[in-house]
């Protein structure tokens, strides 16, 4: 019997939803849609254009395993090299024709055994299969510091960097040290008249290898792609990420121990003065928050024009910052890297399942999705990079990919005619989430720091099994934990 013709849609044009696509395409399906509420494609990559933005996981792991790339300028590769590479991907496959830009669609709702999808302008549209591709950290979180809005100056959030205002020379705030604080204040230290990085709660910082690919390794990635392989998959990339997984999911584990040795000595000898090393030094353990990796910000806080101000922020004024022991910071402009708003995954959008079954009720106490990816009583939904995968310092490309080999076997029960609808049952949500949960208090997220992985109770709302275990249950769905209707 040839199989049953269905029409997907897929929600955002980010790496995620690119995927879905290209693995459609890949199948012979032409049969779907992508709506992207951006002009252009590369989610997370288009809308953050902050100066040093890079990723901190190595440029030939974050990359489609099918389409490798010998041309990354540098191991870790900068932002504006990832975006152009995942619009060259859309291009490439011949997604352009399917995506629809500017788009931004409002509601999700399943009935008579379809999704029915309404766009923001009143046009609707109907698929088989719903994949939520739309990502994890894409709405700003502008912190509650009194008197911001009162500020004359230039000031936005990192993921709306305003590139008409002038930096060189400039006097600089930067309130944030997470990933994305770092990596501005390594690139405007030099930059800035005075440059102001206003740290809550100190960092620990993994060095990491400041590599840039010469013409020469290029041309060895290009001729030999064994060498992208083992700079993916090798024993030094297996051996890290081993210990990085067997460090983060088991906080009395001795991979955590030389994981905070490697970071303590990191302050220790990079650090020369004395006071500001004991500004820098966290009092949690490392990897409690998500790891930086940095091979430039403790050079760049030691730049002569850089102050590190770690007093509380008691105001923001019309022309600067006012501390809690009265110290005034005149600044030109101030940059907010304070991170997303986490919890809300495909929220603003509604989503509604079975009879009318809201999805905020499912998440009335958080974001959650069977083994991350399917939802009860949402049938035939997936979501890539879904509330409780893996997080961390992983390859979320890798991620998007074994979720989707994943998803793609329980769609094609549907496309042999084995079932109409496929969708977890609401014991087999129950029961991953309790493991989950009681696992996730073992991780090195639930060792005594606040971030942004934690729920309201301080359990953290992450993957908190090994790499390998994910590997292993992505492999195949246990399809007695799914309900399947004809
Ligand atoms: P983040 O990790 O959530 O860090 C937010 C920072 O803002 C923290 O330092 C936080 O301080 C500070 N903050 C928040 N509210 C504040 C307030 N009211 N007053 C003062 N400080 C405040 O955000 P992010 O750095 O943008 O990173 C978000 C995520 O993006 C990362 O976890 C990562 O997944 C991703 N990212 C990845 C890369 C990459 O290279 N792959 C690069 C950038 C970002 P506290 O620590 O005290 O809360």
């Amino acid at each position: 019997m040839a199989d049953r013709e269905l029409r997907t849609i897929i929600i955002g044009a980010g790496m995620a939803g690119l995927l879905a696509g290209i693995k459609l395409k890949e199948r012979g399906d032409s049969n779907f849609v992508i709506y992207e509420k951006g002009e252009s494609a590369g989610g997370t990559w288009r809308e953050n254009s902050y100066p040093g933005l890079a990723c901190d996981t190595p440029a030939h792991s974050y990359c489609y395993s099918f389409a490798l790339n010998p041309d990354w300028s540098a191991f870790y590769a900068p932002g504006p090299e990832i975006r152009a590479y995942f619009e060259s991907m859309a291009e490439q496959y011949g997604l352009l024709p399917h995506i629809r830009f500017n788009t931004e669609i409002e509601r999700c709702e399943w009935h008579d055994s379809q999704w029915h999808i309404r766009i923001k302008t009143g046009e609707t549209d109907q698929s088989d299969i719903l994949v939520a591709a739309s990502g994890v950290l894409h709405h700003p979180s502008v912190p509650d510091i009194p008197g911001l809005l009162d500020f004359e100056r230039p000031w936005f959030h990192s993921a709306r960097w305003d590139h008409s205002v002038l930096l060189e020379g400039q006097r600089i705030g930067v309130i944030g040290n997470g990933s994305t604080g770092v990596q501005i204040v390594s690139a405007l230290a030099k930059r800035a008249g005075k440059l102001v990085h206003f740290q809550r709660s100190p960092q620990w910082i993994m060095p990491c290898p400041d590599i840039q690919y010469s013409e020469e390794d290029k041309q060895g990635f290009r001729s030999d792609p064994a060498k992208i392989e083992a700079v993916r998959n090798g024993p030094e990339a297996a051996a890290r990420r081993a210990r990085f997984t067997a460090a983060i999911i088991d906080m009395e584990s001795p991979e955590l121990a030389e994981i905070q040795e490697i970071v303590e000595k990191n302050l220790e000898v990079s650090i020369r003065d004395p006071v500001l090393k004991e500004k820098l030094r966290p009092n949690y353990r490392a990897a409690c928050k998500r790891m930086i990796f940095s091979a430039h910000y403790y050079n760049a806080v030691q730049e002569p024009a850089v102050f590190l101000e770690n007093k509380a922020i008691e105001r923001v004024e019309a022309t600067g910052i006012r501390m809690n022991d009265g110290t005034f910071h005149e600044l030109d402009v101030l940059a907010i890297a304070t991170g997303f708003d986490v919890g809300k995954f495909v929220r603003p959008m509604q989503f509604f399942g079975e009879s009318g079954l809201e999805l905020d009720e499912i998440w009335a106490t958080g974001p959650r999705a069977y083994y991350a990816v399917t939802v009860p009583r949402f049938p035939n939904l997936c979501l890539l990079n879904g509330p409780t995968g893996p997080v961390g310092n992983f390859s979320l490309v890798d991620i998007a990919e074994k979720q989707w080999a994943y998803f793609d076997q329980l769609v094609d029960l549907i496309r042999s005619g084995q079932c109409k609808t496929v969708a977890p049952s609401m014991e087999a949500l129950q029961a991953y989430e309790a493991a989950r949960d009681k696992d996730a208090m073992r991780t090195v997220f639930a060792s005594g720091c606040k971030s942004w992985y934690l729920n309201d109770q301080g359990v953290p709302q992450v993957w908190p099994w090994s790499y390998d275990h994910f590997v292993t249950v992505m492999s195949e769905p246990r399809l007695e934990d799914y309900v399947l209707t004809a």
